[in-house]
């Protein structure tokens, strides 16, 4: 089994072949990344990360620069040899307008070359990938690589379609952090969903309804289900709709990582779409 090295129960690893990002729509009103993109700048000196943020009236902020990563970094993959799920630009967006497509060619032979691995590159502006595919002067992306996009309410919806016409072997929705109901989701083409609540300082509520209607959207639509968390126990439904104690419902419920637990109806929905050899996520 491959190791763990992200909180991330999805995936084993993160890896940021570029960083830097710029907010896109309310899914990232509380960017874990952004701060920690200021975190790595200002108090550990990463280079890669100088310019990406600055402080504007004590709120840190994107500034929309992107900078590749150094070429150790961008070789990563390559120095694990166990089949894993690796989560793609967690501190940035793959197809995001300020990243040069030199970088994106790199890190798509990199993905082919490591083919013991899965890639999950997951975005928020799906609607780039096929002009920017075109400009690229690429058809296909590698057999290996699993293309997501984030759908956090009903308001942007309609990136799965578009998502869906892009040719890609597996191809997933992240809902996460799920801020509102979602409403009937097109999940034609999709393969696999993720969706979880929000966590952290200032984690909007959710809920737990939401938790069991995506669940039975996806399983009709014959995909895969992986339900992350609640974020909170305030929205876990041991104490919504049962009225126990957060105590109590961390207790029962076997995800005990303080985001909240993550039964839904009285159990775990943790699938992939497939695993790559031995690799299996939290
Ligand atoms: S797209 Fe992702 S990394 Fe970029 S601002 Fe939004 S949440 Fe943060």
């Amino acid at each position: 089994m491959a190791k763990q090295t992200t909180e991330i129960s999805w995936t084993n690893h993160t890896w940021n072949p570029f960083v830097g990002c710029s907010i896109k729509s309310a899914g990232c009103t509380n960017c874990y990344a952004m701060r920690q993109a200021y975190r790595l700048e200002h108090a550990f000196g990463f280079p890669a990360y100088q310019g990406t943020t600055r402080m504007v009236n004590g709120n840190i902020v994107w500034t929309g620069k992107v900078n590749r990563s150094s070429d150790a970094k961008m070789r990563e993959p390559a120095r694990k040899p166990d089949p894993a799920l690796i989560f793609v630009n967690s501190m940035s967006d793959f197809w995001h307008e300020a990243a040069d497509d030199r970088w994106r060619h790199e890190a798509l032979q990199v993905m082919r070359d490591a083919s013991q691995h899965r890639f999950q590159v997951l975005t928020k502006r799906p609607e780039n990938i096929a002009p920017i595919m075109t400009r690229m002067g690429i058809t296909s992306l590698p057999d290996n690589l699993w293309l997501g996009c984030t759908l956090e309410d009903h308001r942007v919806a309609d990136r799965a379609p578009i998502l869906a016409r892009v040719p890609a072997r597996i191809r997933f929705l992240s809902i996460e952090p799920i801020t509102a109901q979602v409403g009937k989701l097109n999940l034609d083409g999709i393969h696999w969903v993720i969706g979880g609540g929000e966590s952290g300082p200032g984690c909007r509520p959710m809920d737990p309804e939401w938790a069991a209607d995506l669940r039975d959207q996806t399983l009709r639509a014959g995909a895969a289900y992986f339900w992350k968390q609640y974020g909170h126990y305030k929205n876990n439904p041991l104490v919504v709709q049962q009225g126990m104690t957060h105590e109590e419902a961390e207790r029962l419920d076997p995800v005990s990582n303080g985001k909240g637990g993550a039964l839904v109806e009285g159990r775990l929905w943790r699938d992939f779409p497939e695993l790559p050899a031995q690799a299996k996520a939290a």
